[in-house]
């Protein structure tokens, strides 16, 4: 039995519940959004923490209030909810899922959105030496435990990393009674955002290591002491300025990786620069009728764009059930990455789905004061955005108006920085 819907998008976060009201409200008659956990919300679920909303809500929510409303909203537009559903397959126009109500389910999907976020990097994928005693968690798997499963993991807590979980669970710990010795970073600047770096690191007097890492581990059953060093400019240890501490617990907050199996078995073009698929301007693949957002595109750092992006995919891909999608472009525009720009969403703009502007999200690869971000085709500058701040750990976002697209020779454009002021 295959049941068909217009639009399937795949994750109930934050990305696929926004698509799926999204896609309602631009027509699309039957939604459904199928989450293999037991609630829709995502990671969000396990964010108790404030600071979610403040430019989609204009409000400050916990994560659990920002997923509630938009699961509310998802209800009252009668989206379909599949949860405890494991998505196993995408094609086009068909997703295989099974659950243990229903065994393996065959949906068909005229649109298929993709919004299943990310995970994070463990151990292994950073190569930590030494013994493999008991409590070393990521950061994300220890906010789980503590803020949905009532588990403490742990007293005396070095962490490794500065992304914003690894900074957020310095503070929730310190909240929960444990002491939180040191936050330890390889790079020379925090990967977090400077709101988090203040609030959870300097409120409570917590140490952060710039240029340091963890080059060993000690302990039998249980983590007893972790040594770290300070690093030189390769990044390398440098003998002679280890500090010990002792603890019992090494939380990772080390990165993210977009969960892509699902999108890398469908053939769809990925960026090795993202991890996540290549996407035109309104969010589709490069597979017609296939759609992505949200972290499993690139990691973001504010739920509020993840939104607004996966707004985007959901109307895109109700106009695509409706047969509206994008045929052929005659005007394709490929988006250059330039100096100290790491990456861009989208790769490609299609000038047949711009009406008065596009939208245009990225990282940058140092931290900057002032400077500016340049947008040319390669001859002419076309525009130019000026910072006073920008740090690899904050995505930038610029819109680009359509009379200037149009002024493009060529066939792309190129983003770049050029620094007026670096800062260490
Ligand atoms: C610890 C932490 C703190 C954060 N703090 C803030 C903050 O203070 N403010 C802020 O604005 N943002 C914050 N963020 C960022 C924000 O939470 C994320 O950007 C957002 O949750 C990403 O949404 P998403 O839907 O893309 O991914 P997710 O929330 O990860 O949702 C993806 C969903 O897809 C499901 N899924 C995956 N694969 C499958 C499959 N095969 N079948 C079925 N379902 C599947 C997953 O179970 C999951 O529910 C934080 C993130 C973290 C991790």
């Amino acid at each position: 039995m295959r049941t068909e819907y217009d639009v399937i998008v795949v994750g109930g976060g934050p990305a696929g519940l926004a698509a799926a009201c999204s896609a309602r409200e631009s027509g699309a008659e039957k939604v459904l959004v199928i989450e293999r956990d037991r609630e829709a919300g995502g990671i969000l679920n396990q964010c108790i923490h404030n600071g979610f909303g403040l430019h989609y809500f204009k409000e400050e929510l916990t994560g659990p209030e920002y997923a509630g409303r938009f699961i509310k909203h998802a209800k009252e537009l009668g989206v379909s909810l599949l949860l405890d559903t494991m998505v196993l397959a995408v094609e086009e126009h068909t997703v295989t899922a099974c659950n243990v109500k229903d065994g393996l389910l065959m949906l068909g999907g005229k649109a298929i959105v993709l919004a299943m976020g990310c995970r994070e990097r463990t151990r292994g994928a950073v190569a930590i030496p030494g013994d493999r005693p008991a409590g070393i968690f990521t950061a994300g798997t220890a906010q789980r435990y503590i803020n949905i499963e009532g588990q403490m993991v742990g007293r005396r807590v070095v962490i490794l990393g500065s992304g914003d979980i690894g900074l957020i669970m310095a503070r929730r710990m310190t909240l929960e009674g444990a002491k939180v010795l040191a936050c330890v970073e390889l790079m020379p600047y925090c990967n977090g955002l400077n709101r988090n770096i203040v609030q959870c690191l300097h409120d409570y007097g917590i140490p952060l290591y710039l240029s340091h890492t963890i080059t060993n581990v000690e302990g039998l059953h249980r983590v007893e002491r972790v040594t770290v060093a300070k690093v030189g400019a390769d990044r390398k240890p440098i003998p002679g300025t280890e500090m010990y501490f002792d603890c019992d617990t090494l939380l990772l907050s080390v990165g993210l990786i977009p969960e892509n199996e699902l999108t890398r078995n469908a053939d769809i073009p990925l960026d090795p620069a993202t991890r996540g698929a290549m996407v035109y301007e309104n969010m589709e693949t490069g597979s017609p009728g296939i759609f992505s957002c949200g972290n499993v595109v690139h990691v973001h750092d504010l739920v509020d764009f993840v939104t607004a992006e996966s707004q985007r995919a959901g109307a895109a891909a109700a106009a695509y059930a409706a047969g509206k999608g994008c045929a052929e472009s005659k005007r394709t525009i490929s988006i250059e990455r330039g100096a100290h720009v790491t990456y861009t969403v989208p790769q490609a703009i299609r000038m047949e789905n711009v009406s008065d502007k596009a939208e245009l999200s990225f990282r940058v690869n140092q931290v900057f004061g002032d400077s500016e971000i340049r947008v040319t085709d390669g001859e002419t500058l076309l525009c130019r955005y000026t910072r006073e701040h920008m740090a690899p750990g904050e995505m930038e976002h610029i819109t680009i108006p359509r009379v200037l697209l149009d002024k493009v020779r060529g066939t792309s454009l190129k983003v770049f920085v050029a620094a007026k002021e670096v800062q260490a």
